[in-house]
């Protein structure tokens, strides 16, 4: 173990530069997408003074230390979130290679990086336009589809914890399971409790993790939301809010430790199973 140190020094530094720079293209996802703007055309510019940003102040993370978070042209703060969003991405996808047997299912790590990518640019966007992107949910149904096909990890399909080999049927039940209620809710609430964008990207993630992780994930959703939604209506006396950024929170949980929460609470709920 001790002689393969360097080797697994070298990768994980590689998964976090990648990371970081795929948070980088998330920015402009998370900015461009809900003004359907070109995600490649044009590049990135002040937000203050309009000054094309240069390249040697586009490196992730780094530029905007070196910066001191400030416009080189006209000194103008810039938003700490972008570095916050490409160090997230860079320490999910770090998170994920470690915690999977990367040599034993590197697709399914591969397949749950992309998906965490694709869920921050579900919670920042959703949390300041209360829309979720519809490429961004075909994105996760491809993912889902991929999932479906290729991989070989053995997801939990039965009541007493049993791994089944046919995962399939999981991802199948997955795409109604939650998605199906949250329509109910949105048909019923006229939209007002529940937005279409919420239902189709439950319906992606449910594919994608299967009943056991999708049940988990709104589960997780309905405690965060309602913990958020508290503070927010003390705060502000606001009572809209997006559901969406709790959805993924509860879906990117549900993604590393759906298999263990189910595990716990089927033992807690069925002590003698
Ligand atoms: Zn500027």
């Amino acid at each position: 173990m001790a002689e393969l140190l360097p080797y697994y020094i070298v990768i994980y530094t590689f998964v976090f530069l990648f990371g970081a720079s795929i948070g980088s293209f998330l920015n402009v996802c998370i900015y461009r997408l809900p003004k359907e703007e070109s995600l490649t055309k044009r590049n990135s510019h002040c937000m203050t003074c309009g000054e094309e940003i240069k390249r040697r102040d586009l490196i992730p993370i780094v530029s905007w230390c070196i910066l001191k978070g400030k416009c080189r042209s006209c000194g103008a703060p810039i938003s700490p979130r972008y570095t916050v969003v490409e160090t997230l991405n860079a320490l999910l996808y770090l998170a994920v290679f470690f915690y999977y047997d990367v040599m034993q299912y590197p697709l399914h790590a591969i397949l749950v990086c992309l998906l965490f990518s694709a869920l921050i640019v579900v919670f920042f966007m959703d949390w300041d336009t209360q829309l979720i992107s519809n490429y961004v949910v075909i994105f996760i149904a491809i993912l889902a589809v991929l999932e479906f096909f290729f991989s070989d990890y053995p997801y939990i399909t039965t009541m007493s914890g049993n791994v089944s080999d046919k995962p399939w049927v999981s991802q199948l039940i997955g795409l109604f399971a939650v998605s199906v209620p949250l329509l109910l809710i949105e048909l019923l609430s006229k939209g007002k409790a529940m937005g279409r964008g919420d239902v189709y990207l439950m319906a992606a993630c449910g594919a994608f993790l299967g009943v056991g992780g999708a049940l988990i994930a709104l589960f997780i959703a309905l405690i965060t939301g309602s913990v958020a939604g508290i503070i927010q209506k003390h705060k502000s006396g606001d009572s809209v809010f997006a559901f969406g950024p709790w959805l993924s929170v509860g879906v990117a949980i549900a993604a590393i430790w759906g298999q263990q929460l189910s595990n716990l609470y089927l033992n807690f709920t069925f002590p003698n199973n």
